[in-house]
């Protein structure tokens, strides 16, 4: 990846995210991808999550004129080459965040690519959307989306497929596809066998899967966001979809294979090259 040299302005994105105080998941762990893959990461916090490796205990939404407020003054001076959303907490920050994003070029016909990531719950079930929020994340977040990256369980929550074989997960594609994003990546997680992890993207016409070995580990606490944190980076350093999907999906196997035990619970995926 072309590292901006000493005294230069690097590639620059933009997380829309939430603060988790363990430092495993949401904004922490995007940061760590984006400093690896040398950019620079501007910042919108949704929410500061109470969280530690047990789980998330509570949090505290950030008002909706402040997220929008964050992303117009980064967007205005810094510039930025791609976004991602995570947690997004509720419909009044989904309905600012989407407002903001279409005035300032992102994701939709604007020229910067935006990664929906469709944080619903933690790996522990903590709920990080407010259930009446779901709509909204469709209907509204969705059609700007240039990649939507849900897991399994957002899949089943977001089209109402449950995805058990290739099938279904082709079928999950071009629901969520329908619902207006570009481009659909259905993660497989340990969908195939224990020892397989195949992700799908779709554009509406041609599916292409990456398939990794799968990696074993309790230790997957921020997965999802790195995966999407390195889709993020990749476009923004000029990458096509389907090639930043691809690296994407090497940089969370990577990832997991260096993942760490953290205090009781889940410890987080370790990005490295
Ligand atoms: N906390 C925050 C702030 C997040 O953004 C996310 C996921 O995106 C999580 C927790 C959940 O991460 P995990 O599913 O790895 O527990």
């Amino acid at each position: 990846l072309p590292i901006a040299a000493d005294g230069q302005t690097p590639v620059r994105v933009l997380t829309i995210a939430g603060s988790d105080s363990g430092g495993g998941a949401g904004i922490q762990a995007d940061m760590r991808s984006f400093a690896l893959m040398g950019v620079h990461a501007c910042v919108a916090v949704t929410a500061v999550t109470v969280q530690n490796s047990l789980g998330v205990s509570g949090y505290q939404e950030i008002t909706p004129q402040i997220v929008s407020d964050q992303i117009r003054a980064v967007v205005g001076d810094i510039g930025i080459g791609a976004a991602k959303t995570g947690m997004l907490a509720s419909s009044a920050i989904i309905e600012a965040v989407v407002t903001t994003c279409t005035e300032s070029g992102i994701g939709g016909a604007g020229p910067i690519p935006l990664v929906v990531d469709p944080v619903c719950a933690s790996m522990h079930g903590d709920p990080l959307l407010a259930e009446d929020a779901l709509d909204d994340l469709r209907t509204r977040l969705f059609p700007l989306a240039t990649v939507v990256t849900p897991n399994l369980d957002e899949v089943r929550l977001i089209t109402g497929i449950d995805v058990v074989d290739a099938q279904s997960q082709r079928a999950a594609a071009r629901a969520l596809h329908a619902l207006g994003a570009r481009w659909a990546l259905v993660k497989g997680g340990h969908l195939r066998s224990r020892d397989h992890s195949p992700d799908l993207l779709f554009d509406g016409a041609e599916y292409l899967e990456v398939d990794h070995e799968r990696i074993d580990t309790p230790h997957d606490h921020g997965a999802g966001d790195t995966l999407a944190a390195g889709l993020t980076a990749a476009l923004a350093h000029g990458y096509s979809v389907p090639d930043a999907f691809r690296f994407a999906k090497a940089w969370v196997t990577r990832s997991l294979t260096a993942a760490y035990p953290l205090g009781g619970g889940h410890g987080p995926v370790n990005p490295l090259w």
